[in-house]
């Protein structure tokens, strides 16, 4: 014989019910029973309209009306219509009792176990007596039976102990003399000896099916639900989870302790026993194989077989001089706990005896809080222990698996990946054992705690980067470009998927927690929600993403003052602007700090050079022990193709506005061709060397007329380029006459920086920059005659955004 439960989602509506009615039909050629759930929802409808009855509201008609309309509905499109009329009435004469318990409630203004139990059984047993009428109609040979004339328990109302020997003499001689192939049961229901309704917990019904499956010796118990097996992690949470395909009992019994929802955990325990299997299947995919829990774990020597997680746990931790060598105060403090029958989900003790910690469930806590003080009233009111200290909103992951005690370093990697991911750890427990190591933390770090794990564990090294972009101008939109094209091959050979969640410019913004589509990102956003900078780190931080990232193509100052919040809550920074390196020595010193003391990587390539992997190099040269003496660089692009292009054949104001148009200036080009885009260069290599810098103390030697520098516009500044045109054109036809080339050059030595047009001979270094090439000589401890040179092209959207793109991937590598 086999047992099949049907759980809520599997029996929601007609629809589903149809998909029931087919599995059941493939199966039928053995003795079946079917167990089922209330229709979906129906459970907590019930409870809500109880507890509304019960707080005098007269809303609880309303609920009432839906849990009618529910049932008729489904009758009225499953069943031919000559045979919905005695169907219809007898759902009818229950709904009627049902609504009498109900005003019973709204009456007294009052709800006990008992009355709840009775009216949240009205889910099952409705939809039991349903789908079997249904199934019959079908031509499928099926019969009802309640389960309460089956299953007999105690009187703990709403979570009632199983009489086991009773029950299961009730089920065997019910099933051995059955003739019905197909027998369908409300699960959950159960009765007391003394014939009152008893419910066996939230989620019961696959409790009911196990039983009857160990009762009758069954082949298998198959779940049937809305996912296709136990998952490496709730699916539902962790889209990266994979479906496991088989799992010992014990480990499916402590992944659904530890909230594995998909089997509710008394379940195996009366299988377990007489080794029958169970078969997690899914409604919605019947072909799926799903997952088959049996005695034999088959992990092939995994280790960690799943992560899962519970909510709405609270820590009670109980301290203070008095309790140390002190015997028996944790037996106090256990008992108290249980005799106001509180439920101890986790347990730590510091070794020094100098206080207790448990985890309980939130709704437990002012009973705990009160009764502990109560019972300890003497030693706190003598100072020895301080009044019982709680912390609420927390909850428990759990890494499972059977092997886990032959490994070592698994809490090491458990803990430092939660630390990498900034989550904050509140306790610790590793279950005797050894099956699960726990930890407690904040309840909103659920999410980013089970990817971040089930990445180190389960995704062979894939690492997911979450891109949170701001700027989609020329760089930051050839950024996109490039990520598209790259997207394949990064999963492929780096390992690395890239998902941009975020992308804002300065007039709207939008997000998709599943990737924004780099096709058609420009129409997303141009109907995205109005941009704000404060809302957009709002949103990224309440994300909380593991492995995020805040991407700056912008060069707005505003925006760098943003840098800090982002790098506090663990989210990296990659940005091509200047302003946050330039500015105020200590902020560039406190993002730095930020970035070390969070984990988050704070990355600026871009800022001097564009792509040229001029700072990473610098960086090694110190990190690996070198000195640098003195720098000299040809570092602005836009100056270098003014200058490479400026002649007696052409204006000045032409070049300036040509190289504008072509993107190789700042928005603002008086930046570049003031000078100051250098200043800030060389201010940031001389920092990123090792010394204390700031901008007023550069020695600037501008070659723009004063007026040019006074502009408030881009118009008026082109304006006076064209006023001063003759100025210009004596500065060249002096190098010229020299046999010199035009470059602007900064130079960094003994602690000094300076920058300035210089007329450059043939023969030297700089003499041959083409384009908007970059030049930069390192002369350092190790390269002292012979400098280190970096060249190549160090302006255009192109090779800026390709900079910031190797940033991202050195953070994905991280
Ligand atoms: P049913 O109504 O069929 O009893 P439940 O909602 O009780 O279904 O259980 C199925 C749900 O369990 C899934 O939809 C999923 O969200 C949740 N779940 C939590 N952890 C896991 C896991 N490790 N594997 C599969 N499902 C899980
Ligand atoms: N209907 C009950 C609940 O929602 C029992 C079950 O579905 O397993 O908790
Ligand atoms: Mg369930």
């Amino acid at each position: 014989m086999k047992i099949l439960k049907f759980g809520g989602t599997s029996v929601a509506n007609p629809e589903n019910i149809n998909r029931v009615k087919t599995i059941v039909q493939n199966e039928v050629s053995d003795k079946i029973a079917v167990v089922v759930s209330a229709f979906g929802g129906v459970t907590d409808l019930l409870l809500h309209t109880s507890q509304l009855a019960s707080n005098q509201d007269l809303a609880f008609k309303d609920g009432l009306k839906k849990i009618e309309d529910r049932h008729m509905g489904t009758i009225k499109e499953l069943i031919p219509v000559n045979a919905q009329s005695a169907i219809l009435s007898k759902v009818k004469s229950d709904l009627n009792i049902l609504e009498t318990l109900l005003e019973g409630s709204f009456l007294i203004g009052e709800l006990t176990p008992k009355l709840s139990d009775k009216i949240v059984s009205y889910g099952e047993l409705l939809s039991s007596f349903i789908i079997s009428e249904f199934f019959k109609t079908e031509e499928l040979d099926a019969t009802f039976k309640d389960s309460r004339e089956l299953i007999t328990t105690d009187e703990s109302f709403g979570n009632a102990h199983v009489d086991f020997e009773k029950t299961y003499h009730n089920c065997d001689s019910f099933f051995k003399k059955s003739t019905h192939s197909v027998t369908v049961l409300p699960g959950f229901v159960a009765s007391s000896n003394a014939g009152n309704l008893t419910t066996l917990g939230r989620g019961g019904s696959d409790y009911t099916a196990a039983i009857i499956a160990a009762a009758v010796n069954a082949s298998v118990l198959e779940i049937w639900t809305d996912v296709s097996g136990m998952y490496t992690a709730n699916p539902k949470l962790v889209k990266q989870a994979k479906c496991v395909s088989q799992i010992s009992y014990e480990e499916a019994m402590e992944l659904s302790h530890f909230g594995a929802k998909v089997l509710y955990p008394p379940t195996i325990q009366p299988v377990l026993s007489k080794e029958i299997p169970i078969i997690i299947k899914n409604t919605f995919n019947p072909e799926d194989a799903g997952t088959r829990i049996t005695k034999n774990s088959n992990g092939n020597g995994k280790t960690v077989r799943g992560i899962s997680h519970v909510g709405g746990i609270s820590l009670l931790s109980l301290e203070g001089p008095g309790m140390i060598g002190i015997p028996g105060i944790s037996k106090r403090f256990f008992e108290t706990l249980s005799l106001e029958n509180i439920s101890v989900v986790l347990i730590t003790q510091a070794s020094s005896e100098h206080s207790i910690c448990v985890g309980i469930s939130d709704n437990d806590v002012e009973k705990a809080v009160d009764t502990v003080n109560e019972a300890f009233a003497y030693e706190i009111s003598s100072k020895k222990i301080k009044p019982v200290l709680v912390e609420k909103d927390l909850a428990i992951v759990a890494l499972v698996g059977d092997n886990m005690k032959s490994h070592q370093g698994l809490s090491g990697k458990m803990f430092s990946t939660l630390g990498k991911n900034n989550v904050n750890i509140r306790a610790i427990a590793q279950g005797a054992s050894e099956r699960n190591i726990s930890a407690v933390i904040k309840k909103t770090d659920v999410k980013k705690a089970l990817n971040s794990l089930h990445e180190a564990f389960f995704e062979e090294n894939i690492k997911q980067l979450n891109l949170f972009v701001m700027g989609v101008g020329n760089v930051g939109s050839k950024l996109l470009d490039q990520i598209k094209q790259q997207k394949k091959y990064l999963r492929e050979e780096l390992k690395l998927n890239i998902r941009v969640i975020g992308i804002s410019n300065s007039r709207t913004m939008v997000f998709n927690e599943d990737g924004i589509s780099l096709k058609n990102w420009e129409s997303v956003l141009t109907n995205g929600q109005k941009a704000d900078k404060e809302e957009f780190f709002k949103k990224i931080n309440q994300l909380n993403y593991r492995n995020s990232v805040f991407v700056d193509n912008t060069a707005s100052e505003e925006v760098s003052l943003t840098y800090s919040d982002y790098l506090k809550n663990s989210i990296s920074v990659v940005t091509c602007n200047k302003i946050a390196c330039s500015s105020d020595y200590g902020y560039y010193k406190e993002l730095k700090q930020l970035a070390k003391q969070f984990n988050s990587p704070f990355l600026f390539e871009t800022n001097v050079g564009a792509g040229l992997p001029i700072i990473d190099t610098l960086k090694h040269l110190i990190a690996s022990g070198d000195k640098v003496n003195k720098i000299e660089a040809v570092l602005s692009g836009s100056l270098n193709f003014v200058f490479n292009n400026f002649d007696d054949s052409v204006t000045f104001h032409d070049i300036v506005k040509q190289a504008q148009e072509e993107g190789y200036t700042e928005p603002d080009p008086t930046i570049d061709l003031s000078g100051v885009d250098v200043m800030r260069k060389i201010l940031i290599l001389a920092r990123e060397s090792g010394y204390q810098l700031d901008m007023n103390e550069i020695v600037s030697d501008s070659f723009l007329p004063e007026e040019s520098l006074k502009t408030n516009s881009n118009e008026e500044f082109f304006e006076t380029l064209k006023k001063n045109e003759t100025e210009f054109q004596k500065i060249y036809k002096e190098a010229k006459d020299k046999n010199s080339k035009l470059k602007y050059v900064a130079q960094f030595e003994n602690g000094k920086a300076k920058v300035g047009l210089q007329k450059i001979p043939s023969g030297h270094d700089f003499y041959n920059l083409e384009g908007s090439d970059n030049i930069v000589l390192f002369y350092t401890e190790r390269y002292p005659d012979q400098p280190l040179i970096i060249k190549g092209a160090g302006a255009g959207a192109e090779v800026t955004a390709s900079g910031i793109f190797a940033d991202i991937i050195r953070i994905g590598n991280f």
